[in-house]
């Protein structure tokens, strides 16, 4: 066997004992200069960093993009400039409101978040397993994420708090509808799909832009867990996802989605009887349908899990040449509120962390700052301020996006025809067998348990609105009466 190596402080120094403290005497006291001891504790002392506010309960791998078709007549990303070109890639899952102790396999929606590492720089898209959201503005965001969180009195999750404000919220219907449908509680990450909810926009070597939508299609099928059988899951063991997905990988047997996207030319935005910028919105396949794209494989375990998974950091702030944002109201939030998260967790330079620097030379002119380790960018020291006659890095306006047109009312789009709440939950609902609209009725009477009737009534009105036997069902599975819509509407 190997000589093993000595263990050493954080300075280098070889360690002598780590069984024992420096101690005045076999029953102490202990002594003042043992910086060794005091290095460890205070070491164990900073392990934990904030966890995500949303989404921390994560699991994730490494993985490859291949492209499969040529997408590049609407895009000038090199990601997808020919067929059979690979892109290193990270994907992070996660579900929304539990800590980052909870269980698996809980139903909620699950985040999708995905870092590909381009040439161009990292493009991140930081999707759900849900093609819409449950709000469109964002300042509606964080009052929707108290009510999924704990009361501030009893520090336990309230059922009120949630159907109170969806039903409140008409607009939520759609994403309420697919979270208490079978897809709300999947398996495993590799049986769901991903999508990128939100608008994005193409634009081409021609600056044409085009808007888009990803989906991302499992390989593995779809796989859910009834309420009854994750119940039973969750009481064997509350780490099912990190198991399988980890375990899978590791045995060589690498989960797989095909990659899709929805292209709208930017002009036809204008004239779709649905706001296309609207999160809680879908593109009916039959006016858009899926064109492939590529393959996504995940076949790389992290080594070590907080830093590469805990510390990826993923933000549609990050976008590289030839995509990019919409309109879309909860995006640009989102292109905030996502790189600030990120700050505050990890820290200033948290994009200079191996798993989220981009494999292409970085060259800003950002300074110092917390935990500043790495090199100055400029090969040239006296170039560190912009604009340089030192030879400094530049802008290239060869990268610049093509403007967009902006018309109508600040409220434009929220008016037009047929940008109603309903009409897409109930193409959903049409969708449905009766073994699921049966299990979907029983999931929604199982969240409403304890609820107050006023609540139950108010939310039962928007299920009615959706399709009389959505409300039908709910009432019959909670036991109540169906009350009178044609007053409550
Ligand atoms: P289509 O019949 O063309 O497409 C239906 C879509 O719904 C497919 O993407 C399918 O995903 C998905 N789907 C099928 N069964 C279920 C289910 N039980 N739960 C959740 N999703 C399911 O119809 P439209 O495009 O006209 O959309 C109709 C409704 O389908 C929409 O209102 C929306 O609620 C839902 N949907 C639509 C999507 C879209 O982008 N158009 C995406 C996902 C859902 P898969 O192929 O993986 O089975």
């Amino acid at each position: 066997m190997s000589k093993r190596k000595t263990m050493t402080t954080t300075a280098g120094a070889p360690v002598s004992d780590n069984q024992n403290s420096l101690s005045a005497g076999p029953r102490g006291p202990l002594l003042m200069q043992d910086y060794q001891l005091f290095e460890k504790l205070a070491h164990q002392n900073r392990e934990r960093i904030p966890e995500r506010v949303v989404h921390a309960k994560g699991w994730g791998a490494h993985g490859t993009f291949t492209v499969t078709n040529d997408i590049s007549q609407y895009t000038r990303a090199k990601i997808f400039s020919e067929v059979g070109k690979q892109t290193p890639m990270i994907a992070r899952f996660s579900t929304v409101a539990g800590e980052q102790g909870a269980a698996d396999a809980e139903r909620d929606v699950r985040g999708f978040a995905l870092k590909f590492y381009t040439e161009e720089g990292n493009w991140d898209m930081v999707g759900n397993n849900t093609p819409v959201f449950f709000v469109r503005d964002p300042r509606k965001f964080p009052d929707f994420i108290h009510t999924q969180k704990r009361h501030p009195r009893t520090n336990l999750r309230s059922a009120t708090a949630m159907w109170d404000f969806w039903s409140l919220s008409p607009e939520s219907l759609h994403q309420v509808t697919i979270l208490m449908s079978d897809r709300g509680l999947p398996v495993a990450p590799m049986y769901m799909n991903g999508y990128s909810s939100h608008t994005y926009s193409f634009w081409n070597e021609d600056g044409e832009r085009y808007w888009i939508k990803f989906h991302f299609k499992t390989k593995q099928g779809h796989k859910h867990y009834t309420n009854k059988e994750a119940k039973k899951i969750v009481g064997e063991s509350r780490e099912t996802y990190q198991e399988e997905l980890f375990g899978t990988i590791d045995r060589g047997e690498f989960p797989k989605w095909g990659v899709y996207v929805q292209i709208m030319p930017e002009a036809e935005a204008e004239n779709t009887p649905y706001n296309p910028f609207d999160l809680t919105k879908v593109w009916p396949h039959g006016d858009y349908p899926l064109i492939e794209v590529g393959e996504m494989e995940l076949n790389r375990n992290a080594d070590n899990y907080f830093a590469e998974i805990e510390q990826a950091a993923f933000s549609p702030s990050n976008m590289v040449p030839g995509i990019s944002v919409s309109p879309d109201k909860m995006l640009q939030a989102r292109v905030f509120s996502y790189a600030d998260a990120h700050r505050h967790r990890l820290g200033t330079h948290y994009e200079a962390l191996p798993v989220n620097a981009p494999k292409v030379p970085v060259h800003t002119y950002h300074k110092d700052g917390q935990m500043r380790f790495f090199d100055n960018f400029a090969e040239n020291p006296d170039a560190y301020y912009e604009p340089n006659s030192m030879n400094g890095p530049v802008e290239d306006e060869s990268y610049r996006e093509p403007p967009l047109k902006i018309s109508g009312d600040a409220d434009h789009y929220d008016h037009r025809e047929g940008n109603d709440d309903y009409a897409q939950p109930r193409a959903l609902f049409n969708l449905f067998d009766e073994g699921e609209k049966a299990r979907l009725f029983s999931n929604v009477a199982d969240a409403m348990q304890g609820v107050p009737e006023h609540i139950i009534e108010r939310q039962l009105v928007h299920f009615h609105k959706c399709d009389p036997a959505y409300a039908e069902g709910v009432a019959k599975a909670l036991g109540i009466k169906v009350p009178d819509f044609a007053q409550a509407s």
